[in-house]
């Protein structure tokens, strides 16, 4: 999520979430913090989304629950998507639909828009013109110059507004590490023609739920071996319908069977499309391999893992992958087989941007500290100085003035979590309590203590979950409590949670150091 500024009103460019990462139990996703603007949801023109991806409008049902008649610009799809995830959360949106070449007023932003290809099908770069000059924002990006849909990142466009002057050039920074050109999603064709040609059971295939064109080309492999196939999981059968609908998709006619109806078709003419409940294809992977699915795997089936690997969670993937063999599958994924391309933009189709737009000030977006730095690296290289070139991390507030970027200040930028209906209630230090409870269990100690003297008068019990012990592991923790309750400051204690604090930490710190585990501990006092 990115907030422009200028004459006193307020423009935001994407709205998305964050996936929780394994160190946050509990989450669902994970939004932008809107305190900065939250004062002044007012001064907000517009929200222009650039694609349809959850990391871009995600948290949009959320904003537009602190303001429902913010317009939203964006491309059909994007709008198709965005609507059907609103209508979930009961909003309806006050869209605006542009195309690519379309301009548009939004207060005083002038806005213009280009055409970009991604592993989404519609997306859209924007120019945001104002009397402080032009910003060009990339969105997520990449330049296949074969795709799909032939609609490929309309460079002769950013050539014209870098003739223009771009003062500022915001862009995608997710692959700036990748060397050379990312490939074209058309030369993954024949490895999943290859798939279809020698699968001898059901073809099952995991993709995110966005990847339009992923999948239209699973159906023509699947087609062309004479399969029929069937959508499975709520954001893939809602896409998809979207997208046929508006002629995105092409599905050749008694190609698609429902699901439910498979089980007259014998597995040789099976394909299962399928992906999690966020849309994401690796949640609905990990529940096939535990037996937790509706698609039940065989023997003999192949699993076709049409997405990446989402960097940082390897392990967790390996893992998945593995249990699927283990359960008699064959695998085909991008590690064995050219069955995905990543889809956004290597470090060679950033250099050609940078050299056709010519940006006075670079500020690289989408990514990681690593990833950032890389693109400002590209940057230079093409001959941007040095201090018109600025890494920002979430809630830097940038001043464009003069032709000049500069780093002017900071706002409110704290990861908030949604678990369920909650929004924002899970703090660091919950899910530190969390993170603990994962690692050591909990213990708690029920302490009965004579008032006028905080002395036990009864033994110690205790109720353990998730902590492993034997009938001695807890006799030394009783010494421990009367060490601790014998101490003078302890015996003047007259609050109830004061003393409830100094028999927790004085169990905690005696099975640290007795055992070397960290379980967390819960003292209850009850006055004899
Ligand atoms: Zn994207």
């Amino acid at each position: 999520m990115t907030v422009f500024e200028h004459a006193g009103k307020l423009l935001i460019v994407d709205c998305g979430v964050l996936f929780p990462e394994e160190t946050q139990p509990g989450i669902d996703v994970i939004l932008p913090d809107f305190t900065a603007i939250r004062d002044r949801l007012d001064d907000v023109v517009a929200l222009v989304l650039t694609h349809g991806h959850e990391d871009h409008i995600g948290g949009v049902p959320y904003l537009l629950k602190e303001r429902a008649d913010i317009p939203v610009i964006g491309s059909e799809l994007t709008l198709a998507f965005l609507t059907a995830k609103l209508k979930e959360h009961r909003i309806k949106p006050r869209t605006v639909h542009v195309e690519a070449g379309d301009t548009h007023r939004a207060g005083p932003f002038g806005l213009e828009f280009v055409a970009v290809n991604h592993s989404i099908p519609d997306g859209l770069a924007v120019a945001i013109r104002t009397a402080a000059g032009m910003v060009l924002h990339t969105g997520d990006f990449k330049m296949d110059q074969f795709p799909l849909d032939d609609r490929i990142t309309d460079l002769r466009h950013f050539a014209r507004l870098g003739e223009e002057g771009v003062d500022l050039f915001l862009t995608d920074s997710t692959n700036a590490e990748v060397p050379g050109f990312t490939m074209s999603e058309r030369d993954l064709t024949p490895a999943i023609e290859n798939v279809f040609a020698t699968a001898p059971r059901r073809v099952i295939v995991s993709s995110f739920a966005s990847h339009v064109h992923r999948i239209q080309q699973v159906l023509d492999a699947a087609h062309a071996g004479g399969r029929k196939v069937a959508f499975v999981g709520r954001s893939m059968v809602r896409n998809m319908k979207i997208a046929r609908d508006l002629g995105y998709l092409t599905i050749p006619r008694g190609l698609l069977v429902d699901f439910k109806k498979l089980e007259s078709v014998p597995d040789d003419k099976v394909t299962l499309i399928c992906t999690g409940s966020q849309g994401e294809p690796m949640a609905a992977l990990a529940r096939m391999a535990n037996d937790d699915h509706e698609i039940k795997l065989a023997d003999g089936d192949t699993v076709l893992l049409a997405s990446s690997l989402i960097p940082g969670n390897e392990n967790a993937i390996y893992s998945i992958i593995n249990k699927l063999i283990d359960l008699g599958a064959r695998v085909v994924h991008k590690g064995n087989a050219k069955v995905h391309v990543s889809g956004h933009a290597s470090a060679g189709e950033l250099v050609y941007c940078y050299n056709i737009v010519r940006p006075r000030n670079v500020m690289p977006v989408h990514g990681e500290s690593k990833h950032l730095h890389a693109n400002a690296d590209l940057a230079r290289r093409t001959g941007v100085p040095d201090d018109h070139i600025v890494v920002a991390r979430d809630g830097v507030a940038v001043d464009l003035l003069d032709g000049k970027i500069t780093v002017a200040g900071q706002v409110p930028a704290s990861l908030v979590y949604v678990e369920g209906t909650s929004v924002g209630r899970a703090t660091e230090p919950i899910l530190d309590e969390r993170r603990t409870l994962r690692d050591g269990g909990v213990i708690t100690v029920l302490a009965i203590v004579d008032p006028t003297t905080n002395t036990l008068t009864e033994p110690l019990e205790f109720l353990t979950r998730g902590f492993v012990h034997d009938p001695d592991t807890l006799t030394g923790v009783t010494d421990a409590v009367n060490k601790a309750l014998e101490a003078p400051k302890t015996r003047a204690i007259s609050d109830l949670t004061a003393l409830e604090t100094v028999i927790s930490e004085a169990v905690a710190r005696y099975l640290r150091r007795r055992y070397r585990r960290p379980p967390a501990v819960i003292a209850v006092v009850v006055d004899d």
